[in-house]
């Protein structure tokens, strides 16, 4: 890639990136904690837990940071989410408890309810305060596949009621997308990792790291070996763009790049085009798109098939985007790309809803210059070892308790039919997975 003319490393002095990747959101000071907390009128019925996809108990755990119990606060927010941590930072809360908040209505801001999670949780990442403890053991194994958040978060509860886990995990370190995915400046200092230790030192979780179903073993193996399995293996392959040229060099999946920036030593040395063009709308195509502002590109352009209201980015990643420096234009998906040995553009057909509300193209165009263009238009599973399981849309299909259609087999997260691909969704998937399998394997 480095050899595409424009792009290349060190566009900013290593001082100017470690400010562009500095934390997103700063923690609060206690003072300002007490403040925010204050604003809470610990609602009866709270609309904010029911809006948590984990059902934190919201008004419990800000009452207790209001009387200085930060312990017992954060033990509220992590038996429900235990990676509570990371969702205080990742979380899109705009969408979720913070839209729900009444302090909306009355003064149009709502409770910091993400910050104070954080105010209350980060202490115990830091000075690695266990507050859970295992079960008396039950002797039953549990396979876990896959390492991210929801095959995490299956495995720290199965460990808490007493099972014993084994994960694997594709990757060479577990944190799945926290690891690997997630945009720099959300989890800062090796945050993903952190939250993997305090989740593994329960105990009773063995992990088995570049270990891949489908090629180092396969479900039935698993089915045979242990009581219960559980998937929770994300989505591991992109989409293309599927339009002419579209593998010259230069034309890049945002996902591995990102992989690659999150897994950088130093990002000044990370090689990065002058002009940019992300094709996609969701969280990955403004986290790629910002990211590359930041490592120093001339001109970013996010370039998304509908309008606005439909993009998958919330209006806080969109803003985002805006104040971060990138172009977004509306109504437009990719015809070609443009160039013969590399890439030097792309060209758009503008878009627009026919009288059916089915998207259609119009008869204009535009052009785009680019020596980079990321493809972000979403990820699919792969579904070739998962043969024996019933698969709609792509996804794996599960019921209210997350079981597959085969016996003796779960699984959460992005993987699933019916989610909506963030952590905090993945964390609920496996909890509630590993309350239904211990429920079936104590009948
Ligand atoms: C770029 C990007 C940015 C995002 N930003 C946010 C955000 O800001 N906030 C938010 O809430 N959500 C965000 N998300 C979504 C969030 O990261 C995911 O919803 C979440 O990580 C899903 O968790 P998971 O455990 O289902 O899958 P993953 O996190 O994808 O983890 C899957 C795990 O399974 C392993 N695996 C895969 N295949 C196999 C196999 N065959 N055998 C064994 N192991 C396997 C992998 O090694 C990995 O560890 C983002 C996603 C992306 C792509
Ligand atoms: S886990 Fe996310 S949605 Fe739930 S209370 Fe915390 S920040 Fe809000």
């Amino acid at each position: 890639m480095a050899s595409t003319p424009n792009i290349k490393s060190g566009r900013l002095s290593k001082q100017e990136i470690d400010s562009n990747f500095g934390d997103l959101h700063p923690p609060l000071s206690r003072s300002e904690a007490l403040i925010a907390a204050d604003r809470c009128y610990f609602c009866y019925d709270a609309p904010c837990t029911t809006a948590c996809p984990t059902g934190i108990d919201i008004p419990e755990f800000i009452q207790k940071i209001r009387s200085d119990n930060l312990r017992g606060s954060a033990h509220t927010i992590l038996r429900e989410n235990i990676m509570g941590g990371m969702c205080a930072r990742v979380c899109p809360t705009e969408v979720l408890c913070e839209e729900a908040c009444v302090r909306n209505t009355h003064e149009d801001k709502p409770v910091d309810i993400g910050l104070l999670q954080r105010h209350a949780t980060d202490p115990v990442f830091d000075q690695n305060i266990q507050l859970f403890e295992r079960a008396a053991t039950t002797g039953l194994k549990v396979a876990v596949v896959g390492g991210g958040p929801a095959g995490l978060s299956c495995a720290h509860r199965l460990s808490m009621l007493g099972h014993d886990v084994v994960i694997f995990n594709r990757d060479s370190k577990l944190g799945g997308l926290n690891e690997y995915g997630i945009a720099a400046y959300k989890t800062i200092d090796n945050f993903a990792q952190t939250e993997v230790e305090y989740i593994l030192s329960i105990g009773g979780i063995e992990v088995r790291n570049d270990a891949e179903l489908g090629n180092t073993f396969t479900l039935d193996e698993l089915r045979n070996d242990y009581s219960a399995v559980f998937l929770g293996v994300g989505l591991g392959s992109v989409n293309e763009l599927g339009v002419e040229k579209d593998d010259l060099p230069g034309v890049l999946n945002a996902i591995e790049y990102i992989a690659d920036l999150r897994q950088a030593k130093d990002l000044s040395a990370l090689p990065v085009g002058k002009n940019i063009v992300v094709v996609g709308g969701g969280m990955t195509a403004v986290d790629i798109a910002v990211q590359s502002k930041r490592l120093g590109a001339e001109r970013v352009d996010i370039v998304y098939r509908r309008g606005a209201k439909q993009m998958g980015a919330s209006r806080f990643e969109q803003d985002l985007a805006k104040t971060s420096g990138v172009g977004i234009t509306f109504w437009a998906q990719p015809v070609r790309v443009l160039g013969d040995d590399h890439i030097t553009g792309i060209e758009f057909a503008r878009t627009e809803l026919d009288g059916s509300g089915k998207l259609v193209t119009t008869n204009e165009s535009m052009r785009l210059q680019a020596d980079t263009v990321f493809k972000a238009i979403g990820q699919k599973l792969v579904a070739n070892t998962l043969e024996a399981l019933e698969i709609e849309h792509g996804r794996i299909v599960v019921d209210a308790e997350q079981k597959t259609t085969l016996n003796n087999v779960w699984a959460g997260g992005d993987c699933v039919v019916g989610g909506d691909d963030l952590t905090v969704s993945a964390v609920q998937h496996g909890k509630l997975a590993a309350i239904a399998i211990d429920r079936q394997l104590r009948c």
